[in-house]
């Protein structure tokens, strides 16, 4: 039958002249973030050198392995004001067409913090490091190989002993930003695309004035291809993030934070920080916005 023969065939010759990929972009399944948002809070109180952390991170090399990404743990020691720290930075690679990279990047540490003793960082902390394992799963699951690798990189220690400076907290990222650099590596990360805080049901991401002004506007545009722009716009205050130490050392980065957390963002660093604002459409929103623009727009 050659006319089935010729309609079946016909949109597979289209591709391969087109050079398209057969695969369409994966997205998030915003069930599966959402029970994984649920899974590191249930460890506890995940401070930076507790063992609630360690085993928190423990859990996060499993369920990336399980995804199919390839994993390392760089453990190290700092000094801090509260004493000597081991800290753990993870890498969960999924290789790409060149051996390129970009970083996406979540801290997994939260914040102890003496006025709020029940604090969880549902938000700060467990919805992008949760995200960043769901954004693993879909690519590997949908098959589609990205232009360039990927390394999701779930930092230690974001959060500060006392005072956030270049001292104090961002232990995880200062450290790898460093080594990137003394590997000679950092000409091969083409961006760093840093998710904190993006979990809330009242979603408004305030990308923030201290990141490349190219990747706010591709993420901006990433935003408008999944006609979610109403929830993203680029600020004209800075946050210091663990995007900071790779800006610093020349490298294109841009931080997707969502620094409007409750009324006056009273939910932030404080024991409202809880499950029950966690949303799993915002969860998805940002989730397919970071795919997009990974896989297809940020070269
Ligand atoms: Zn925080």
């Amino acid at each position: 039958m050659p006319l089935n023969w010729l309609t079946l065939a016909l949109p597979a010759l289209l591709l391969m002249l087109s050079g398209c990929s057969p695969h369409p972009v994966p997205e998030i399944d915003s069930n599966n973030a959402y029970g994984l948002v649920t899974r590191l809070v249930s460890f506890g109180k995940r401070y930076a050198g507790t063992e609630e952390n360690r085993k928190q991170a423990e859990f996060i090399v499993a369920k990336a392995s399980e995804y199919g990404a390839s994993v390392s743990v760089d453990r190290f020691t700092c000094p801090t004001s509260a004493g000597l720290i081991e800290f753990a930075n993870i890498t969960a690679e999924i290789k790409g067409k060149s051996s390129d990279f970009v970083i996406i990047g979540s801290h997994y540490d939260i914040k102890k913090i003496a006025s709020a003793p029940d604090f969880e960082g549902a938000n700060d902390g467990a919805s992008s490091s949760a995200l960043l394992l769901e954004m693993i799963r879909a690519i590997n699951a949908s098959g589609y190989i990205p232009p360039v690798t990927l390394k999701f990189v779930f930092f230690d220690g974001e959060e500060c002993q006392i005072a956030y400076s270049e001292n104090d907290g961002f232990w995880g990222s200062r450290n790898y930003a460093e080594k990137l650099k003394n590997a000679g590596l950092s000409s091969k990360c083409k961006a760093v695309v840093l998710l904190d805080m993006i979990g809330d049901a009242d979603l408004g991401v305030t990308l923030p004035a201290n990141s490349d002004r190219k990747l706010v506007e591709k993420v901006l545009e990433s935003a408008g291809k999944i006609g979610c722009s109403q929830y993203f716009s680029s600020t004209n205050f800075e946050i210091l993030d663990d995007h900071q130490p790779f800006l610093l050392h020349g490298i294109p980065s841009i931080d997707i934070i969502d620094f409007d957390y409750g009324p006056g963002n009273a939910y932030w660093h404080t024991d409202a920080d809880k499950i029950d604002k966690i949303s799993k459409k915002s969860l998805k929103i940002v989730g397919d916005c970071v795919l997009r623009l990974v896989l297809t727009s940020i070269y």
